[in-house]
Formats: C-alpha cells, sequence, structure tokens
C-alpha cells in the first residue's frame, strides 16, 4: 500500500501521534508503540477506510508526515540525530544515505556512554525507557527517563566518579 494513502487516512496518523511521547522542542519523542528488533517504533499503518494494512517503521511514517509523501525519494534514509532510534521528534531527524548512517554509527559506537554503547542493545533501550515511562508519576517522568537510558551504560560517562 502506498505511502500517501496511509498518510491521507485520518485514522493511521492519529494512531500515529497517540503512541509518541510529545515532550519538548529539544527532548526525545519517546515512541509507546511496538519496538522493533532494531530499536526503531513500528506500527500497524491502515485501517477499514484504507481497505488493507501494513507495518510500517514509526519514524518513516512521522518523517513523510512531517516533510511530505515524496521526502525520502531516491533511497534516502532517516538518520536520528539522538541516536534514539525510537525518537519520534522531527528536530532529531535527518535524511541521509545509508552510508552516512553506518559511517556516523561506527564512530559514535565506540563513545562511552552513548546511547549506541548501550549494552542492553537499541531495543533493550528502547523497552527500558518504555518501561520507565510506564511506571514513574508524570512529575519525575524527565528523571525516570533518564535513569533508564543511564542504566544501559553502567562504566559510561555519566558514572560517577570514585575518588
Ligand atoms: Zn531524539
Amino acid at each position: 500500500m502506498a505511502w500517501g494513502t496511509l498518510l491521507a487516512d485520518g485514522e493511521t496518523v492519529d494512531r500515529y501521534r497517540g503512541h509518541v511521547l510529545e515532550r519538548g522542542p529539544d527532548a526525545c519523542w519517546w515512541w509507546l508503540g511496538a519496538i522493533s528488533d532494531t530499536g526503531h517504533g513500528s506500527f500497524r499503518a491502515g485501517s477499514h477506510t484504507t481497505g488493507t494494512s501494513r507495518v510500517v517503521p514509526a519514524h518513516l511514517f512521522g518523517y513523510r508526515l512531517a516533510h511530505g509523501v515524496g521526502a525520502l525519494a531516491g533511497g534516502l534514509v532517516v538518520r536520528h540525530r539522538c541516536d534514539e532510534g525510537a525518537c519520534q521528534n522531527p528536530a532529531h531527524w535527518l535524511a541521509g544515505t545509508r552510508g552516512d548512517n553506518n559511517r556516523d554509527a561506527a564512530s559514535r559506537r565506540r563513545l562511552a556512554g552513548h546511547a549506541l554503547a548501550d549494552v542492553r542493545g537499541a531495543a533493550g533501550r528502547a523497552r527500558a525507557v518504555q518501561a520507565a515511562i510506564a511506571a514513574a508519576d508524570p512529575e519525575d517522568l524527565d528523571a525516570a527517563i533518564a535513569a533508564a537510558l543511564a542504566a544501559g551504560n553502567p562504566g559510561g560517562a555519566h558514572q560517577d566518579a570514585l575518588f
């Protein structure tokens, strides 16, 4: 089914938006729906209006929703400036090539405390954040998310110095 059909379907757009924890302009907007093995959000796009449906990566739907159905022509991929694959903040997205993406990931993966160095893997990290969001009091959300992120980098940059 074509992206244009899915993007024009109000039920699909509502379902997408209903799974995004929208926060401040600089924060990551966490996906609250299904998480793929690669740590990306995914959801079933389509409704009784479109007749059929298919499971799509959430950020690819969201990117087109923000920039138009033709935004990723020519084989471009959506890159996350924040390196959180589940993030749905349009300000954290950048269209690029697969080569750009692989090069960035290879260099950042070595940084201590970085998202890509998470010992739980990308999917485990995203699911841990979702669990923290579900369990947190709304007023403690930022701290709960920060703690869930830090837990994946036990030897990382955010650990307190021992001496
Ligand atoms: Zn982000």
